[in-house]
């Protein structure tokens, strides 16, 4: 595979592009790093992962190892931190708190890591801004209400907490939209068939504004060999003895967890609806904290009506694996933009069921872009002054209705060739990647 893409003499005898890479808190930023690192190893590039210690999930730092393993040739420098300054932080959630801390490290010691990178000196930095999403989102930025060429974002789609002025969240979503014009480009893990409009507006505003980046949509981004892991042999196993495209998969990411009225109300939706399933619960935000059993969370009772059809796990899964498995035909899904393209590249269809962040213009991607359904109704996840269950009867119609929906059978088999013809050799993607490249040299003469 190493040999497929621009291996053309002319671009060998030129001095390598070395790149840094340096993802913040969570391993839907990382995730999406890691497999950028490995295009770019493949489109021979030296990569340089920086990194923090310790991280705040369990299987982020796993990760890091397997990537670091299967791909030697890249170089791993760590980042220090400085000590958490509680008065820069009003949130919570300890991938928000990092994500606040690395900021604040970064102005302070950033640039000497980076002077110190030699053989060859760093050619470029890709960093992440607050939200590792789609064009969507990026273009959202700035001008949140209305965005010339997409469809304009209603108030009740933007993240509640951006609406909160003092919220950590605001305060990082807000000074980054200011930073835009300053970097040399926006990469997003997108493709053109997914997101049409919005890459488009992007484009536009680019040739109207000056100082605005150029964009490149990388994507999509495929699972990589790095990230196998070998817990999932009991959900394998089940997997093979289901019926072709019979089972719903349903997980909410890998930072999101629901309260328990709801995890309760979903499971005796997915006992209700008569598919077979395959659902993820999540109980704590952060891996680490996990202590209860499922059987504790979802209760002994419930348990034991969804044995029949049903496998219920809480751990990690192999995302990958299990929707590129010819069981599963649909995914109940918090719609965040990694499971989104990756629902896309396996041809499984969407039931959006967004729950903070970016995740609601993710689900209007979906719906848009022909790779599902968004309950658009279900108010936001979380125990905010609105929060709302959703009932089981309501989620057992929309699941059968994502199941039964032939239309949108058809639609995403189609979104999923244009895929991967975007992925594959001598593809779009490689393109751009030649162009990304092309022009990182060219600042660097
Ligand atoms: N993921 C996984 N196994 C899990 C949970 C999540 O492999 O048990 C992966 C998933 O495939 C995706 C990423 O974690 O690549 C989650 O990113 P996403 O943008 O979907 O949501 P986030 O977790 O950031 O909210
Ligand atoms: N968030 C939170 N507490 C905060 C700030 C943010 O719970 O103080 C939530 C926020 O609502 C958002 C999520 O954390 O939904 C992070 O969103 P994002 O889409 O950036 O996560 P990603 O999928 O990129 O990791």
């Amino acid at each position: 595979q190493c040999q497929n893409m621009a291996d053309s003499g002319e671009l060998l005898l030129r001095p390598e592009t070395h790149v840094g890479l340096f993802p913040s808190a969570g391993m839907g930023h990382l995730i999406p790093f890691l497999r950028l690192a490995a295009l770019l190893v493949r489109h021979h590039c030296r990569v340089t992962l920086i990194t923090t210690h310790p991280t705040v999930s369990l299987a982020e730092s796993n990760l890091v190892s397997r990537f670091l393993s299967a791909f030697p040739q890249v170089s791993q420098v760590s980042f220090d931190l400085l000590p958490l300054d509680p008065s820069t932080v009003n949130s919570t959630d300890p991938f928000w708190i990092r994500f606040e801390t690395i900021r604040r490290s970064a102005v302070h010691s950033l640039f000497p890591l980076l002077s110190s990178l030699s053989s060859p000196p760093l050619s470029v930095l890709v960093y992440d801004v607050s939200i590792a999403s789609g064009a969507g989102f990026v273009s959202a930025f700035g001008d949140v209400l209305e965005i010339p060429g997409i469809s304009p974002v209603p108030r009740s789609s933007i993240p509640p907490l951006l609406l909160v002025p003092d919220s950590l969240f605001a305060h990082i979503f807000f000074t980054d939209s200011a930073m835009l014009n300053k970097v040399d480009g926006i990469l997003i893990n997108t493709f053109k068939e997914l997101e049409p409009g919005a890459l488009e507006a992007l484009n536009n505003r680019k040739q109207s504004e000056q100082g605005f980046p150029p964009v490149f949509a990388v994507g999509p981004f495929e699972r990589f060999e790095f990230e196998d892991v070998d817990q999932c042999h009991a959900v394998s196993k089940w997997l093979d003895e289901q019926p072709e495209e019979s089972v719903v998969y349903v997980s909410f990411g890998s930072r999101t967890a629901q309260s328990r009225d709801q995890l309760r109300e979903l499971g005796e939706g997915l006992v209700k609806c008569g598919y077979r399933f395959l659902w993820v619960v999540k109980d704590k935000i952060v891996d680490k904290d996990e202590e209860e059993g499922v059987e504790m969370v979802v209760g002994e009772e419930l348990m034991d009506k969804m044995k029949d059809k049903g496998l219920v796990v809480k751990h990690w899964v192999d995302q990958e694996k299990i929707l590129s498995h010819k069981a599963v035909g649909g995914f109940v899904s918090h719609s965040g933009p990694n499971s989104m393209i990756e629902a896309v590249i396996h041809g499984v269809r969407i039931l959006a069921w967004p729950q903070n962040g970016d995740q609601r213009i993710c689900a209007d991607v979906v719906e848009e872009s022909g790779a599902g359904m968004w309950a658009r109704s279900w108010g936001w996840g979380g125990d905010g002054d609105h929060y709302e269950v959703v009932k089981r009867d309501e989620i057992a119609e929309k699941v059968r209705e994502l199941m039964e929906s032939q239309s949108l059978k058809v639609k995403i088999k189609r979104l999923q060739e244009a895929a991967k013809k975007a992925a594959q050799v001598g593809g779009v993607r490689s393109r751009v990647f030649m162009e990304l490249i092309e022009m990182w040299k060219m600042k660097n003469l």
